[in-house]
């Protein structure tokens, strides 16, 4: 049986774009897709958190249940000047077509909708989990769409997220792990005075760099299978002083670790306070750090679901994908505490970016990569 309700993922890729919905706005972008997919029959739950607008739908009981998850939140416009079309206007120009968020990622949520409206019912569960708060401080949206489900028992067997990860052309790479990221705010407070007098004062330079000379000085490690080595970066140093016959009272700078899973965040957290402790050994003032993780590192191991969507993959492109766990973080490193994550879309290759842009062809190729993936993760998982 196959629903009656075709969708047409570019109609409604262009309805998404035309919703403004820059975080933490919605602007109604969140109802479009309740709308539609009320109509295909999902049960829709809205999980308001602040301002936040997220939506958790799902269609049947029956395990297992493949869950695809998204934001319809997108990055501003920047120069809305540059933009060859208008940013939420949703033209299509030359078989192209351009907004905010067409590739990161309405499209995307688009096809994943249109694949489920041209699938015949699986024997099991399909959910939609999307946030409106990907793209900003990611407080309100998955991380507790995620605690709320886990704290209910509701059981997400398989998740695929439809950020863009395809490198140079649709298809040719998936995620399947994502590395960790920390960030480590260093201040050091000396003591301000003349430069002629030092014993006067207590200058917190050299603290500062013997400190960042200290994390620097570390190999986090060689890599980790299927990772590239963890690496820090100093991201900034600041004192601003002005004067040339002035030691500054204070001297900040920040680091960041990208790392594999080799690491954890708060191991790392905890020897960079070692290492500030070390630096600051016999310092008239005072060092101080606050670490910040965005996220642990995971890998979801190859094996049938990794295996599962390659395969849809290939089954359009006609060649098998590369399983890549390179890039930044996303909201992969939330649901991976409910379930295996791998994340598959289009070319990223404009996304953030002044005439973010995709060729409608390849909405349209997503959206068979997604109906392969539908039929051969319910031929796998299910019964
Ligand atoms: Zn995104």
């Amino acid at each position: 049986m196959t629903d009656t309700t075709l969708i047409d993922p570019i109609a409604l890729a262009q309805a998404l774009i035309r919703r403004p919905s820059v975080t933490p706005a919605d602007a109604g972008a969140m109802d479009v897709l309740q709308r539609v997919l009320e109509g295909l029959g999902f049960s829709c739950r809205r999980l308001k958190f602040g301002e936040i607008e997220n939506l958790y739908a799902r269609r049947g009981t029956a395990r297992p249940n493949l869950c695809f998850a998204g934001h319809t939140d997108v990055v501003p416009v920047g120069d809305d000047a540059a933009w060859s079309q208008g940013p939420f206007e949703a033209e299509i120009a030359d078989g192209v077509l351009y907004g905010r968020g067409a590739v990161d990622m309405k499209s995307a949520i688009a096809a994943f909708v249109a694949a489920v409206s041209a699938s015949p019912t699986p024997p099991g569960s399909i959910s939609f989990l999307i946030t409106g708060d990907e793209e900003g401080v990611a407080e309100d949206g998955t991380v507790k769409v995620v605690q709320t489900l886990a704290a209910e028992g509701e059981i997400i067997d398989h998740c695929v997220v439809g950020e863009p990860t395809s490198a140079a052309v649709f298809g040719d790479m998936v995620k399947i792990g994502r590395r960790g990221s920390i960030n480590a705010w260093l201040t050091v407070e000396g003591k301000q005075g003349h430069v002629a007098y030092p014993q006067r004062a207590a200058n917190p330079i050299p603290v500062l760099v013997d400190l960042l000379g200290r994390l620097q000085a570390r190999v986090l490690d060689d890599g980790f299978t299927g990772f590239q080595p963890s690496n820090l970066e100093v991201t900034t140093v600041d004192v601003g002083n002005a004067a040339t016959n002035v030691i500054p009272a204070t001297a900040k700078a920040r680091v960041n670790i990208r790392f594999n899973p080799a690491h954890r965040g708060a191991d790392l957290a905890a020897w960079i306070e070692a290492e500030a402790a070390k630096a600051g050994d016999g310092f008239a003032g005072q060092v101080r750090v606050l670490c910040k993780i965005s996220g642990e590192a995971f890998l979801t191991e190859p094996g049938p679901f990794t295996e599962a969507v390659a395969q849809a993959v290939a089954e359009v492109t006609g060649q098998a994908p590369e399983l890549s766990t390179s890039g930044g973080t996303s909201d992969a490193r939330f649901i991976r505490s409910l379930c295996p994550v791998v994340e598959f879309g289009l070319v990223g290759a404009t996304m953030h970016a002044v005439d973010e842009r995709v060729p409608v062809r390849e909405v349209r190729d997503l959206t068979r990569a997604y109906e392969a993936l539908i039929r051969r993760y319910f031929a796998a998982f299910a019964g």
